[in-house]
Order: structure tokens, then C-alpha cells, then sequence
């Protein structure tokens, strides 16, 4: 064996064997991580697309979508929604085609919110069989059968100041004189063919007093999808655009609605609130917003065993459409993430202004 070619091969050789003369000529010879390199490495089940879907652990399916729906009386042509692109103001003849095709893409569920042009203290219209709630109810139903129709109960769409429930004479919502409220406006929404109902005004004991209005007059079959984790957010903003439900231009009445949505800052009492829903009767929770609250819906997965739902808000909405729009962000890959984001965090079904783009993308 020449020099040369005994030096070539001494990186073969064991340590013992090559004398290193100093700590960097050792570090030449003997790889650092030498010990301590992994036996588990976790990369070869991301090796390629294949193995990948093999190991997926959560899915965004078309099934797992409910779609909200803007239905505004008394207009002649939808309306589109500045905040919100892609969403518009259906008009209630309007509402019959979008049924349609959220049926054909296999939408299995819309929730409905009336815009009204008949408000009052009380929001009496959608107490009314033949209301803007009781007619968008049964148009849909009417227009598209296959597709469960979750009426949004609430009043803040309904009433001339723009709370959830009637104001006392302390300024704030009377919370017991809303409930009895809300159960009125469950039976009409189930007597105009609503298959689920979905109380969302935050009142305590809205959910117990809905189930026995149903239950006495024959609608025991009617679940209650409860908004049980709904905080005081600030993305709801587009929303009540769409909706025309924003506060503040009444001056006798508090111009947020702190009084009854979850304070943002609190986890605890968001857990023990939906649990109460649970109490009451509730057979599906629901957190709104989703994103911000990812904590809440996965705490929530821990603490019962009922179907979970997420309301992904227009301000969610907005700001991936409007950052797509921007050159920002890709539109279908970043709803897509954000979608699989909620069912990791443990939902089962997901409120989404995108469904429609989202049942396109999927059932191709
Ligand atoms: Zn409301």
C-alpha cells in the first residue's frame, strides 16, 4: 500500500487506528452527530404524495360545509358586498337559484340571514309566519329539499337599534324577555321548514327555552345547533354590512355587544358556557369566529362528545379574499389551509362564506 493511498482510505479506518494528533483533526474523522443521529426520522413518511395521503390525518369535505346565504327583501337584483367579494344580497326569487346549485355541488346544509326592511324594538317581523325569516325559510326548502335548511335565529337582523333582543330601560338586552322572544321565532322558523335551528344571540337560557317551545308544539324532532362559544369580535364587521346590523347609530343603546358575547380574553368561561349549552340541550356546538378562537374549538373537542360546528366570520373571509386579491396569498390554498385548520382543532362541520368555491374545488 503506497502513502498516498493509505491516506486516502484512514477516514475508514477506527479512530484508535488513525492517532488524530488534535481536537480538529478528530472532528475530521469523526462526524459529531455520530451518537445522537436519529434512528426515527420522521421525514420518510413525507417522501412523496402517495405516502403523504396515506398518513393524512384530516380531511375538508364537501359534506363537512354549511353555507351562509344573505337574503334582502324588497330588492330587485342581488347585491354585491364590497367587504366581502364574491358575496352578495340575494334577492329572495334569487335565493331559489343559489339553492340549486348548492345543492347540485353537494352542499348538505345553508344558514340563512334575513335582511329586513320592516325593523322594529322588538325585531317582530321574524315572529311573523309570513316574515322575511318564515318566506327565505321556506323558499329554500321549497327550492332545494336534499339541503338541511339551519335557520340562524336571532333578532339583531330584525331590530331597529340592532341589538340581539329587545333593549330594557337600563340600555342593555333583556335577556329573559329575548329568550321568550327566540323560542316564538324557532317555532315559526321549524314551521317554515327549517330542519335545524341555530340560536345565536348569547342569552342565557335561550337553548333550554327553544327546546320546550319546540318540544310542546311538536317539532321534537328539530335539533339545536347552539352558537355556545360566541365572542365579542371585531371581525364580524363585514358581516354586519352585509346583514345591516351595525350599532352605534342609536345613541341610547351600548354600541357593542360586550354585554352578552364572550370577552376574547377569556377561555375558562367560553368552555363553561357551551357546556351549559350541552346542559340545556343543545345537539351541536358551535365557536364563532374560528381562526382566532382555534384554542377554544380544540378545548372544546376535549370536553364533549357532541358534533362540533365553526363559523369561519367575514372577517376571516375578507381578509384571505381581500389579500388574495391583493397578490398576497393564494385564495384556494390559503382557505384550504384554513379549513383544514378547523377540522384539526376538532370540528365536524364548518360555516363558510367559500363554500361553493370550496365544493368546486373538491368535487373536481
Ligand atoms: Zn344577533
Amino acid at each position: 500500500m503506497t502513502d498516498k493511498t493509505s491516506d486516502k482510505l484512514k477516514h475508514l479506518l477506527p479512530d484508535a487506528m488513525t492517532e488524530p494528533k488534535s481536537h480538529a483533526e478528530l472532528m475530521k474523522h469523526k462526524r459529531l452527530t455520530e451518537n445522537a443521529f436519529p434512528h426515527v426520522r420522521m421525514r420518510r413518511l413525507r417522501q412523496n404524495s402517495a405516502v403523504r395521503d396515506m398518513v393524512r390525518e384530516n380531511q375538508v369535505q364537501v359534506s363537512d360545509l354549511i353555507y351562509p346565504i344573505f337574503v334582502e327583501e324588497d330588492i330587485d337584483t342581488p347585491v354585491a358586498i364590497k367587504s366581502m367579494p364574491g358575496v352578495v344580497r340575494e334577492t329572495e326569487k334569487t335565493l331559489t337559484a343559489k339553492m340549486k346549485e348548492a345543492q347540485e355541488l353537494g352542499i348538505r346544509s345553508v344558514m340563512l340571514f334575513g335582511v329586513s326592511h320592516h325593523k322594529d324594538h322588538n325585531g317582530s317581523d321574524s315572529m311573523s309566519p309570513n316574515g322575511l325569516l318564515a318566506r327565505m325559510i321556506d323558499r329554500a326548502k321549497q327550492a332545494a329539499p336534499d339541503v338541511a335548511i339551519t335557520a340562524d335565529l336571532c333578532f339583531c337582523e330584525y331590530t331597529d337599534h340592532g341589538h340581539c333582543g329587545p333593549i330594557n330601560r337600563h340600555g342593555d338586552v333583556d335577556n329573559d324577555k329575548t329568550v321568550e322572544n327566540i323560542a316564538m321565532q324557532a317555532v315559526i322558523a321549524a314551521e317554515a321548514g327549517a330542519d335545524i335551528v341555530a340560536p345565536s344571540g348569547m342569552m342565557d337560557g335561550q337553548v333550554s327555552g327553544i327546546r320546550h317551545a319546540l318540544d310542546v308544539t311538536g317539532f321534537t324532532h328539530v335539533p339545536v345547533m347552539a352558537y355556545a362559544a360566541k365572542f365579542a369580535s371585531v371581525f364580524y364587521g363585514p358581516f354586519r354590512d352585509a346583514a345591516g346590523c351595525s350599532l352605534g347609530h342609536d345613541v341610547n343603546v351600548p354600541a357593542h355587544r360586550k354585554s352578552y358575547q364572550l370577552d376574547p380574553a377569556n377561555s375558562r368561561e367560553a368552555i363553561r358556557d357551551a357546556l351549559m349549552d350541552e346542559q340545556e340541550g343543545a345537539d351541536i356546538l358551535m365557536v364563532k369566529p374560528g381562526m382566532p378562537y382555534l384554542d377554544i374549538l380544540a378545548k372544546l373537542r376535549e370536553k364533549t362528545e357532541l358534533p362540533l360546528a365553526v363559523y369561519q366570520i367575514s372577517g376571516e373571509y375578507a381578509m384571505i379574499r381581500l389579500a388574495a386579491e391583493a397578490g398576497a396569498l393564494n385564495y384556494q390554498s390559503a382557505m384550504m389551509e384554513s379549513l383544514l385548520s378547523f377540522k384539526r382543532a376538532g370540528a365536524d362541520m364548518i360555516l363558510t362564506y367559500s363554500a361553493l368555491d370550496v365544493a368546486n374545488w373538491l368535487n373536481k
